[in-house]
């Protein structure tokens, strides 16, 4: 199975995506999560991208397909992937059609997160993740201890978090990212899903729309 996730910040990709990565065996191939990994051990790739990842624009595209050929050649991603937040561009896409054809694969699905700006704003503003353990929570899920509910770590805020950054981080999405849907309706169909509700639910939608095209 090969999915693409995609959605504005906040949508849910990343949630929704280790799901369905989980439930199908695949890998969730995330090139936020490799570049925060990459800003976190100082790499030389890290510090090549803090600046574009501070104010919350795009990093380069060659940055992130090279991120993404590298993972297309691990053994983990043999029986498919699911790409969550890549690609954001349509250089990117290009350049992943050819990744594609390079290994003579095609892709299965395009989800796409459909989400309220006003929610948007809530969810990313109110997020938390586990310095410990990574897991991501809402503040309005969080007991008195204001601790991680997975382990019981501390939590903070991603950089790019913060409220201006969200604001820049939406209007590159709709510039630049958002011609990707109708890129990817007219090259291998859009299944679209409401991803507001029950985390359950939403999960359930994508799992049946992915049944309705006959992705599963
Ligand atoms: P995410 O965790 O997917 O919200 O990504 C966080 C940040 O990482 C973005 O605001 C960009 O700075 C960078 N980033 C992640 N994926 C990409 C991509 N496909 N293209 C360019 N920049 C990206």
């Amino acid at each position: 199975m090969r999915l693409i996730i995609m959605g504005p910040p906040g949508a849910g990709k990343g949630t929704q995506g280790e799901r369905l990565a989980e439930a199908f065996g695949i890998p969730r191939l995330s090139t936020g999560d490799m570049i925060r990994a990459a800003l976190k051990a100082g790499t030389e790739l890290g510090e090549q991208v803090r600046e574009y990842y501070e104010a919350g624009k795009l990093v380069p595209d060659e940055v992130v397909l090279g991120l993404i050929a590298e993972a297309f050649d691990e053994p983990r991603s043999e029986n498919g992937f699911l790409l969550d937040g890549f690609p954001r561009t349509v250089p990117q896409a290009d350049g992943l059609g050819d990744l594609l054809r390079e290994r003579d694969l095609t892709l299965d699905a395009v989800l796409s997160l459909e989400v309220p700006d006003e929610e948007l704003v809530e969810r990313i503003s109110g997020r938390r993740v586990c310095s410990n353990c990574e897991s991501v929570t809402h503040l309005s899920a969080l007991g008195d201890s204001g601790e991680c509910p997975e382990c019981g770590g501390k939590l903070i805020q991603r950089s790019d978090d913060q409220a201006e950054t969200v604001r820049t981080r939406l209007a590159v999405y709709r510039d630049e990212t958002e011609p990707l849907l109708a890129y990817y309706a007219k090259a291998v169909g859009l299944t679209s899903v409401v991803g507001t509700g029950a985390v359950d639910d939403i999960q359930a939608s994508l799992v049946a729309a992915l049944e309705g095209v006959g992705a599963k």
